[in-house]
């Protein structure tokens, strides 16, 4: 089947953050010096390759951009500054631009008018839902249940919820359709599917690849940096998940006028989640100031929202918690809509178009990857009974 080659696909890439990639003459050092490269799935000089040639659909039913876990070996080693490690992070932006069924993730990463006017949009949004759903402010004592009552926010919640799952999973279908059908001239056996399913799991909560890319040698700096980077993206994804899922889930335990001792459990989720976002977000925000590691040498407009948006959301909780336990109505009932109104973008913008969608289709990749080796040694072994058989 012939392959449609795109001329623009290039320039394309180039909006979603691609630096260098016409430089490129093919000499596979990258590939050569990449910790996650394989037979099978040889990055990113392959990828560099699709690019300049305008492999849109190839490119568009690639894993390889998921593979990659940005250690930035590849772009140190390379002679000609091509940069293939940003290219590879281009490539993850623009892949989830070609998953969103809403087309919104692509305008998001392409135009800061439609990333900055969205999530303004949003927080005015939050802001006029308490303006007309909003209890009366009690100003003798915080009564923050009376003033954002807790089946509307709840109910607020699992809308939230429900437009997140199908925002989500439509993207996830297109991907799975791309990645797994295209091209496919039989379909892999479900048992294939539940077997490798494992991988899914184990990836989604560990990120473990990631420990590949890393060398321990405490003598270089550069890796050490790269240690304190992959523990803090843990510690971040803990935090982000355990929010979500009292938010979601324990809102009623979570939100409440009790003030519970210094040695309850809920404080002490609370805290935790709050430190490790805190750190998580000021972190990179710090990291891509400074430009520390390989993978914070380019920043996109959308490497900067996510956590200027994470900082902002912990930022404000604690400022919740605090004139809460100080007894401050007013300035508790108004903190709560700002901390409302940074959290409602924070989810419903970057979980689904925007830099947290890593987090689901990385592990995703890595299980289709795994899935494809198995189904491939499965059909070799059929092959063999078969001849055995003759
Ligand atoms: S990106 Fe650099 S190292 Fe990789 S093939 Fe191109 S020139 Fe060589
Ligand atoms: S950034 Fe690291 S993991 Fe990614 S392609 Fe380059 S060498 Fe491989």
């Amino acid at each position: 089947m012939a392959t449609r080659v795109d001329p623009t696909l290039l320039k394309e890439l180039k909006k979603y953050g691609a630096v260098g990639v016409e430089k490129c003459f093919n000499c596979g050092n990258c590939t050569a010096i990449c910790p996650l490269t394989s037979d099978e799935y040889a990055f990113p000089r392959n990828m560099i390759r699709m690019v300049q040639i305008g492999h849109t659909e190839r490119m568009s039913q690639s894993l390889d951009p998921w593979l990659c876990y940005y250690c930035g070996d590849c772009s140190e080693t390379c002679p000609k500054g091509a940069e293939p490690g940003e290219t590879m992070m281009a490539a993850r932006r623009w892949l989830t631009a070609q998953y969103d069924w809403t087309g919104l993730a692509g305008k998001f990463y392409t135009s800061k008018a439609w990333e900055f006017g969205s999530m303004i949009l949003l927080a005015i949004l939050v802001v006029l839902a308490f303006v007309f759903f909003s209890g009366p402010m009690v100003t003798e004592s915080v009564e923050l249940n009376t003033f954002a009552p807790l089946h509307v926010v709840h109910m607020a919640d699992w809308i939230m919820a429900g437009f997140l799952l199908l925002f989500i999973g439509g993207n996830i279908l297109t991907m799975y359709k791309k990645v797994m059908l295209s091209g496919n001239q039989t379909a892999t056996p479900l048992s294939i599917y539940i077997s490798e399913a494992w991988q899914l799991i184990v990836h989604g909560l560990t990120q473990k690849e990631w420990d590949t890319c890393i060398e321990e040698d405490v003598e270089n700096k550069e890796m050490t940096q790269e240690r304190i980077a992959r523990i803090t993206h843990l510690l971040l994804v803990s935090g982000y998940g355990l929010m979500l899922v009292m938010i979601i889930f324990f809102l009623s335990w979570f939100q409440t006028d009790n003030i519970y001792p210094l040695y309850h459990p809920q404080r002490w989720l609370g805290y935790y989640a709050t430190i490790v976002l805190l750190w998580g977000a000021g972190y990179a925000l710090w990291g891509r100031a400074k430009k520390a590691i390989q993978a914070h040498r380019f920043s996109h407009a959308s490497d900067w929202i996510f956590p200027v948006l994470l900082f902002a959301v912990a930022l404000t909780g604690i400022l919740l918690h605090i004139f809460r336990y100080m007894g401050l109505p007013l300035p508790t009932y108004y903190i709560y809509i700002i901390h409302m109104a940074f959290t409602a973008p924070m989810l419903i913008l970057e979980v689904p178009f925007g830099k947290w969608a890593h987090l689901y289709y990385r592990p995703l990749a890595i299980y289709f990857k795994a899935v494809k080796v198995r189904e491939e040694e499965h059909n070799r072994e059929l092959a063999g009974a078969l001849a055995a058989a003759d």
